[in-house]
């Protein structure tokens, strides 16, 4: 639908694959940035952004994909939990293959690259730190507002849905750091993920960034508990001594691959903590014009399950065909809102299991974790499931789901 102009406020993994592939379409889209693209390829690491098939899949379709080969390959999901008992050894272990293979691209590397990319097949970038009064503007003088501003501040502008959103506060203290020189795994590549019961989460996985191929180390540490560990933290080489503390302690077999890491670069680190949130879709301005957020902006997950970027592809894809199919009807509160609800139809699952994930696992879900050792095909389904969550429904959320399906595996 040439002519009809769109304007995306933040220019990240959502709102720039939405805006290429809305240029794609005919378009005249307009993306309004608050970094640079040079403050953000020398800029601190963001996320760790490892992305499934079917996410990688939107990138490619709307030819966003200039790291395939480059970038390492994710080629499993390993799960282990250490023992409880016995320091230094495993309580549980399993592996399942990924049917089409994850990587990660630092969005270091791939968002400078996104931002001229946008700007080569016609689209207009501002660099601008927008508030309310600019979205007004922009309101005023386009057909759609787009705000995919992440955790943003201007997010707030969208209201809080309780109903969707269990937690008001932090449920971990997060923090990355990128390194060079670890040893790879014996077999294939995977997301190392180590779950410490009371203490928290370690995963690990190849990445791709600025020096090249790296390891994306992520701890999830549980409030006030041992992995809480980063306030106190001076400066990068402290971070990575805090890193390995806390594989020495809890998980030497991880610790044994970094005896010789070093971090990719000063920035390579990060640490922090956020309420997993979820917003009421459509924003509206002092003068009653609408927006609508999308991605991080109004669906916002804690990464213990590693779906945000897919989330933010999934949902701009869901965004961008129902944009297209909308012709050239007005962009009104009711289109808003189902553009959203077809994207909740799909996240509505990824939040239930991240927000699951946070807490003790119950019986059913010790069940089917510790099941997945003797099972690979339980193994892989499981592991696939970071690819579509929707497939973990309903087995892994009810019991006695959870005890047919078992049931089932073991006839
Ligand atoms: C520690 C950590 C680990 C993670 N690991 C993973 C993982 O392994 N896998 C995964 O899928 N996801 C992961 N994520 C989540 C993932 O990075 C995000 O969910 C994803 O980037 C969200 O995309 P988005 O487009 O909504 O927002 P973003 O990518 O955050 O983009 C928002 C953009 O808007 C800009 N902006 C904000 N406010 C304004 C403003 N007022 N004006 C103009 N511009 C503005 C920002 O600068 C930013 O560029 C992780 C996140 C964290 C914190």
């Amino acid at each position: 639908m040439s002519g009809r102009k769109i304007t995306i406020l933040g220019g990240g993994q959502s709102g720039l694959q939405l805006a290429c592939g809305l240029l794609q379409h005919g378009y005249e889209v307009s993306v309004v940035q608050n970094r640079d693209a040079e403050d953000l390829r020398t800029g601190k690491v963001m996320s760790s952004q490892c992305m499934f098939h079917d996410a990688l899949q939107n990138e490619r379709d709307i030819g966003l994909d200039f790291w395939g080969k480059e970038c390492p390959t994710v080629d499993s999901i390993n799960f282990v939990v250490p023992s409880p008992e016995h320091a230094g050894e495993k309580a549980l272990e399993w592996n399942g293959l990924l049917d089409l293979p994850a990587q990660s691209v630092d969005q270091r590397v791939k968002v400078p690259v996104w931002m001229r990319e946008f700007e080569r097949r016609g689209g207009k970038l501002e660099i601008r730190d927008a508030g309310i009064a600019d979205l007004e503007a922009y309101a005023a003088g386009s057909d759609l507002v787009v705000v995919a501003a992440g955790k943003g501040d201007i997010a707030r502008l969208f209201e809080r849905d309780a109903s969707r959103s269990p937690f008001d506060r932090p449920q971990r203290a997060l923090a990355l750091t990128y390194v060079h020189g670890m040893v790879a795994r014996a077999d294939h590549s995977a997301v190392n993920f180590n779950l410490i019961p009371g203490v928290g989460e370690y995963f690990v996985f190849p990445a791709l960034t600025n020096s090249g191929p790296c390891e994306i180390m992520v701890f999830e540490g549980i409030p006030g508990g041992p992995m809480d560990c980063w306030k106190d933290v001076a400066g990068p080489s402290e971070h990575l001594a805090r890193s390995r503390w806390i594989l020495e302690t809890f998980l030497p077999w991880e610790a044994a691959r970094c005896r010789n890491v070093e971090l990719t670069d000063a920035n390579g680190i990060l640490s922090g903590a956020f309420p997993p949130t979820v917003r009421k879709p459509i924003g509206k301005l002092p003068s009653g014009r609408l927006v609508l957020g999308l991605a991080d902006a109004v669906c916002l997950n804690d990464p213990i399950t590693g779906q945000g970027s897919n989330n933010a592809s999934k949902a701009a894809r869901c965004y961008m065909d129902a944009i297209v199919a909308h012709g050239d009807q007005p962009y009104d509160a009711t289109f808003m809102q189902d553009a959203f609800d077809a994207y909740w139809n799909y996240a509505q699952f990824v939040v239930g299991w991240t927000n699951a994930m946070l807490q003790p696992p119950p019986p059913h879900v010790l069940n089917i974790m510790g099941s997945a050792q003797a099972m690979p095909v339980l193994a892989r389904r499981i592991a696939n499931g970071f690819n579509n969550p929707p497939d973990l429904f309903p087995w892994f959320a009810v019991p006695e789901e959870a005890d047919k399906y078992l049931r089932q595996l073991a006839a």
